[in-house]
């Protein structure tokens, strides 16, 4: 057995005195795909954001790769946090592509994608622009490199926003609902992309309402419902019937 390249454990996320994620134990298979169903407020976003340390944890643990992220368990069994700087370092291995693509609307495709590597990560200019062309060439954007967004379809603004996390060699990413803020027409081009990012072997983990998606790229399937993971497994497994209730109700609204 390999470590999972996530590792949730007892995880709950409090916001004020409501409890948004209670017991949330998850693990993420390395290089595989995992997807997240769930209600709206069901707390999807909440986990990623978790998983991605942008949100830090109430309880639990969550390790990557092995390493503690955010908190540890000291020889006392005491939760402790870890430094900063050993925080950041962690999460450069996780990419996040959110619903909104949040590309900057005054740069181009090119500079959207290569500038972390220049300003964050100091790489040099024609490096950075080079490394940032190829990952556009990935997501078939290479001839929108000096495009603006907003002279690109939502389509491809998200696939420049897939670019620019690639960009940054992450060992994990993360979608937050990546089709959800596009014409339905377009949806299919950046599925067509993280459909590719998994046949290459990249650990996944992806919030989506596509079933279609989940069910045929999802190597297992999690389905969250007020706070609580009610179940994960293989997607022949999760959408077998007799479902669960809640899954069928959620299903019947989506499908
Ligand atoms: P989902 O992504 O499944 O729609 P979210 O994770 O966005 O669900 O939200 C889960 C619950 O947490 C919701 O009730 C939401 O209102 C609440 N919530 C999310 N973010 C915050 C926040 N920053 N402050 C307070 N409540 C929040
Ligand atoms: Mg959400």
């Amino acid at each position: 057995m390999t470590l999972p390249a996530i590792n949730v454990k007892k995880l709950v996320k409090r916001f004020g005195t409501a409890t948004v994620l209670q017991d949330i134990d998850l693990e993420v298979p390395e290089g595989k795909v995992s997807c997240l169903i769930g209600p709206s407020g069901s707390g999807k976003s909440t986990l990623l954001r978790c998983m991605a340390f942008l949100e830090e944890s109430s309880e639990g643990m969550i390790t990557v790769n092995g390493e503690a992220l955010g908190f540890f368990e000291n020889a006392r069994g005491e939760r402790e946090r870890l430094p900063a700087a050993q925080i950041r370092a962690v999460r450069s291995q996780i990419g996040m592509v959110f619903q909104q693509f949040n590309l900057w609307p005054h740069m181009t495709a090119l500079g959207n994608v290569s500038e972390a590597l220049k300003t964050v990560h100091k790489v040099p200019k024609t490096e950075a622009e080079d490394r940032a062309m190829a990952q556009l060439k990935k997501v078939g954007l290479e001839n929108r490199a000096n495009h603006y967004p907003s002279q690109l379809s939502g389509g491809q603004q998200q696939r420049v926003a897939i670019a620019r996390a690639l960009t940054l060699s992450p060992k994990i990413m993360l979608f937050d609902e990546p089709t959800s803020a596009l014409d339905p027409e377009l949806t299919g081009e950046v599925l067509n992309v993280m459909r590719d990012l998994a046949a290459e072997g990249m650990t996944m983990v992806v919030v989506s309402h596509e079933i279609g998606f989940a069910a045929t790229v999802g190597n297992q399937i999690s389905f969250l419902d007020q706070g609580r993971l009610l179940f994960t497994g293989a997607p022949a497994d999760v959408f077998a019937k007799p479902r669960h209730p809640r899954l069928e109700q959620f299903l019947d609204t989506y499908l």
